[in-house]
């Protein structure tokens, strides 16, 4: 990873950007000097806070660019998209960065499996489950606008649980 990638300001609620659909990403720009920074940027953002996973609307742009931390580290996926999900569902406990302090039980599919465009413009098809399914689901919802607290069924206000994104 680059030196030079930098800490980005995360936005809040009632930012309406995070209430906005994201526009698709041209395939064509990935590999732009502007974008492949932002996605060093983001990662550094995301460690920075030890989250699980980050969302281009959370840095104030609503483009279809998510994150996820792995322990391989962060995968870059543009235009995520989920092609195929299970029946099954299970709840566990999220948080997010642009909704500070709050936690809740949120039921998500337990596997989807996942298309997108890497960093490279490639594209990838993965299937994930367990917390990386959620971590996904909860990305992705997060380019149409949605956040947590809109699925959420209060769980505690004590911190913990899987971390946040
Ligand atoms: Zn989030």
């Amino acid at each position: 990873m680059s030196s030079k990638a930098k800490i980005l300001p995360i936005i809040t609620i009632p930012n309406p950007i995070l209430k906005k659909k994201s526009a698709e990403v041209e395939p064509k720009k990935i590999s732009s000097k502007e974008l492949q920074e932002l996605c060093l940027n983001m990662e550094k953002t995301m460690k920075d806070k030890k989250g699980v996973g980050i969302a281009a609307p959370q840095i104030g742009k609503n483009i279809r660019l998510i994150i996820i931390n792995t322990k391989d580290g962060g995968v870059v996926m543009f235009n995520p998209k989920i092609i195929r999900k299970s029946l099954t569902k299970e709840w566990g406990e999220e948080g997010c960065f642009s909704v500070p302090d709050v936690f809740g039980q949120v039921k998500r599919h337990k596997k989807i499996e996942c298309e997108y465009l890497d960093k490279t413009g490639k594209k990838i098809k993965i299937k994930a489950e367990g917390l990386m399914a959620r971590v996904i689901q909860h990305e992705i919802d997060h380019l149409d606008g949605i956040l947590f607290i809109d699925k959420a069924v209060p769980s505690s206000k004590i911190r913990g649980g899987q971390g946040r994104s």
